[in-house]
């Protein structure tokens, strides 16, 4: 029989001492129950990420780690947001692992739908996203946004998979291949389809959180959004660029045509439309050069090559020494 793959799951945490005792075992019933049916290796594990919480999750994450083996957890020396997090998450697990699954902590993704995930694996998918079949249990407003969300990044031509978030499985070769991805802006349902390969959907619903509440209100979420683009795809420096050229044929024309009205002498003292041309032009230069100042930041950003994550510590069976493990 095939040497059966260890799965890391791989659980970003940030202020969640509410759920995390609610869910923690839950994340070790599904690898005792898909080890149980051969589908997955009984070593393998839940690797907890705090992400620099300031409750009480990682002396939970300690605990869990202390009573069961199937309990590893790391911790980012600070805040960093939840890409960064799962990242680190997928960076520690990538060399224990055959395959790893990231998911939310807070119970709303479906923690049934893996087994399908390591079933698709087994069929030689490297990739499997985790896809939403229903929003249901979300606001009007979230669905609405979310969905717009999906149509403006294709739009702008980010290759994003609808409905997918972050509960993706991807097997080492995939992590291997993500770890030569150098940027710091992550943003990973972005470039997991970069990474390219075999891969498939699986879909699931999504329920309410089980405890808690959610950290991206409707400011992050719309942050998340901009950082999407921004980050993946330069159409908006095209469409500018674009809207440039046209406003310069306009004003083109408008030279031609104030010349001509002056050499036939029809040319009255024109303040107002030279106010507001002035205005105008000067309203679209700092809208455009906003955009461009945003793309700027970011090669600012990437260029100083900072670490991705730093991890403060680490439960005691997790893997690998704590020297050079930082985030490159
Ligand atoms: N999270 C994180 N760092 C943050 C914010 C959130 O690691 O700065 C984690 C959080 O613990 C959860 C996941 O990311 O496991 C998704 O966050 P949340 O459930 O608050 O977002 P929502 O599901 O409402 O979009
Ligand atoms: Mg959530």
């Amino acid at each position: 029989m095939m040497k059966q793959p260890v799965l890391y799951i791989v659980v970003p945490c940030y202020n969640e001492e509410e759920v995390l005792p609610r869910t923690s075992g839950l994340f070790l019933d599904e690898i005792r129950e898909l080890s149980g049916r051969g589908k997955i290796s009984p070593d393998s594990r839940v690797l907890f990420v705090d992400d620099g919480s300031r409750d009480g999750t990682w002396r939970i994450i300690c605990d869990l780690a202390a009573r069961d083996e199937h309990y590893l957890g790391i911790r980012q020396s600070r805040n960093r947001g939840h890409q960064n997090a799962v990242f680190a998450g997928l960076m520690e697990a990538k060399d224990s692992c055959d395959i790893s699954i990231s998911i939310d902590c807070d119970g709303q993704d479906d923690i049934h739908a893996m087994e399908a995930m390591v079933d698709a694996y087994h069929d030689g998918c490297e990739i499997v996203y985790g896809v939403r079949t229903s929003r249901a249990t979300d606001t009007a407003f979230k669905r609405l946004s979310a969905e717009s969300f999906y149509k403006l990044l294709r739009f702008m031509g980010v290759d994003v998979v609808y409905n997918h978030a972050d509960y993706r499985l991807m097997s080492r070769r995939a992590l291997e291949e993500l770890a030569k991805f150098r940027e710091v802006n992550l943003y990973l349902r972005g470039m997991a389809p970069l990474i390219g390969f075999k891969s498939t959907s699986v879909g699931y619903e999504r329920h309410e959180r089980l405890a808690g509440k959610s950290h991206y209100p409707l400011g992050k979420m719309l942050a998340l959004a901009f950082d999407g683009i921004s980050s993946m795809s330069i159409k908006p420096m095209r469409m500018i660029a674009g809207a440039g050229v046209f406003f310069f044929l306009l004003s083109l024309i408008g030279i031609v045509w104030s010349v001509a009205t002056a050499l036939c002498g029809h040319a009255v003292p024109g303040w107002a439309s030279t106010a507001c041309i002035v205005l105008l032009m000067g309203g679209i230069q700092s809208l455009f050069m906003g955009v461009i100042g945003e793309y700027v930041g970011k090669i600012y950003l990437e260029v100083k090559d900072r670490p991705r994550y730093i991890i403060s510590e680490k439960t005691p069976r997790s893997s690998g020494q704590m020297e050079g493990k930082n985030g490159h």
